[in-house]
């Protein structure tokens, strides 16, 4: 597939049209093979609608009514985007069948959430309109390169420079910079001076939506709902506007707890690399090897929005400086130089659960929790819990042998 946006020739449409059929067959698939579970909670209708649809910025623009707009990771604050009249997009693709359209002209062995990324756009053609930025914190590596990758689609590129090390004054003075940087270049693409009023309602806005995913987490922690559920509503953040999102999941509350779909499987807690819709191959086997995640860690899970954004100072510098403390030090991204508490904060809440084992999903290609996961288990281990790596991508020919390993680590715990 060439990397331009130039018109496909016909066998590049032909190419894209079975791709297309392919993608919208596995977002399909996925979302049946969720509804017709037995325990099914009709309230999760309105996530799985939103998931099913492969993700394309052109159709969320129209659907939302906002101007969208790209960011990489979960480090750009959802608060200042919305402040603005923004609706900020978070790549975080999980398809299997797109990547075809990037097997050839770039690394072989790349993060398979880049490669969908990157496939999805190529399939909806997303040349981006004039002005069109995509905002990328320098996290990893491949988040890095991937404006470099997604060459000729004509965005602007925004990067957020991340200073690797939280705990130090220097890095959090400069990530401070980096959010007035960021709020500067929203001023100038929409027009519109950053008002406090409309950034403290932002903030509520977006503590609504925490204080009712805790909720929901609170309800998978007791076994109340499966784990792969509240992966559904956590992956359809911000693919709808914040408010009608977190109305949806006041309903869900409700029902789930008057139903009590209840998780049958040993609690485990599953720490690693993303897991994105469609991609549910993971939470499907270990459900199947006699398990259940009854919490984690991943950035588009429980970590979507990792907490309150606290504040003493309501002025316009002390609510940038909150949101700055709250997306850089209360962040645990593997990519951080100094990231302990990302191990304490999983050994407290195996203890306070009763949580025995942790899966650690590592996808190929993905080196900051390919790294970590190495520290990572020998931590646990010593603390004397059960530790499992896995190593996939979105493939499914591993499933078997993947199974195999979760049924044996099931009858340790
Ligand atoms: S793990 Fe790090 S790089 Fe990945 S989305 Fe989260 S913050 Fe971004
Ligand atoms: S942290 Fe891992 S999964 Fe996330 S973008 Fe980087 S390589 Fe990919």
């Amino acid at each position: 597939m060439p990397q331009t946006n130039n018109p496909p020739n016909q066998a590049g449409q032909h190419l894209l049209d079975q791709v297309r059929a392919q993608v919208l067959a596995e977002h399909q698939a996925q979302a049946d093979a969720l509804r017709q579970r037995s325990d099914y909670i009709p309230a999760l209708d309105y996530f799985l609608d939103l998931l099913a649809r492969p993700l394309s910025l052109e159709k969320m623009r129209a659907a939302i009514g906002r101007p969208v707009m790209e960011q990489l990771c979960n480090l750009a604050p959802y608060e200042l985007f919305h402040a603005f009249g923004v609706h900020p997009v978070r790549m975080g693709c999980g398809c299997n069948s797109v990547q075809r359209l990037v097997a050839s002209g770039n690394p072989v062995l790349m993060c398979p959430v880049m490669k969908s990324n990157l496939g999805m756009q190529r399939l909806h053609g997303q040349a981006g309109e004039e002005g069109a930025v995509r905002v990328v914190p320098t996290s990893c590596d491949w988040v890095v390169k991937y404006p470099e990758m997604a060459r000729q689609d004509g965005r602007e590129t925004h990067f957020l420079e991340l200073p690797h090390s939280r705990q130090s004054e220097k890095g959090q003075q400069r990530w401070l910079e980096e959010i007035y940087g960021f709020a500067a270049l929203l001023e100038k693409k929409t027009g519109k001076k950053l008002k406090r009023q409309r950034l403290l309602a932002s903030i509520e806005a977006f503590m609504r939506a925490w204080r009712a995913l805790q909720e929901l987490a609170d309800l998978r922690r007791r076994r109340l709902i499966p784990g792969i559920f509240f992966m559904v509503v956590a992956n359809s953040f911000m693919l709808d506007a914040v408010e009608p999102w977190t109305e949806h999941l006041g309903q869900l509350l409700e029902e789930a707890a008057s139903r009590r779909a209840a998780a049958t499987g040993r609690g485990i807690f599953l720490a690693g690399s993303p897991i994105a819709f469609p991609n549910y191959k993971l939470p499907h086997l270990i459900e199947e090897a006699g398990m259940d995640v009854c919490a984690d860690d991943l950035c588009t899970s429980e970590r979507v929005l990792p907490g309150a954004v606290c504040y003493d100072d309501p002025s316009e510098h002390g609510l940038l400086r909150a949101l700055s403390e709250r997306y850089h030090r209360g962040c645990i991204c593997p990519t951080f130089a100094d990231n302990e508490r990302r191990v304490n904060s999983i050994l407290n809440t195996c203890r306070q659960n009763d949580i025995q084992g942790v899966v650690y999903h590592v996808l190929k290609g993905c080196h900051p929790c390919d790294i970590e996961s190495v520290t990572m288990g020998e931590t646990l281990k010593q603390h004397g819990y059960k530790f499992l790596r896995i190593e996939t991508d979105f493939a499914k020919e591993d499933s078997q042998n993947l199974l195999t390993r979760l049924e044996a680590f099931g009858e340790i715990l």
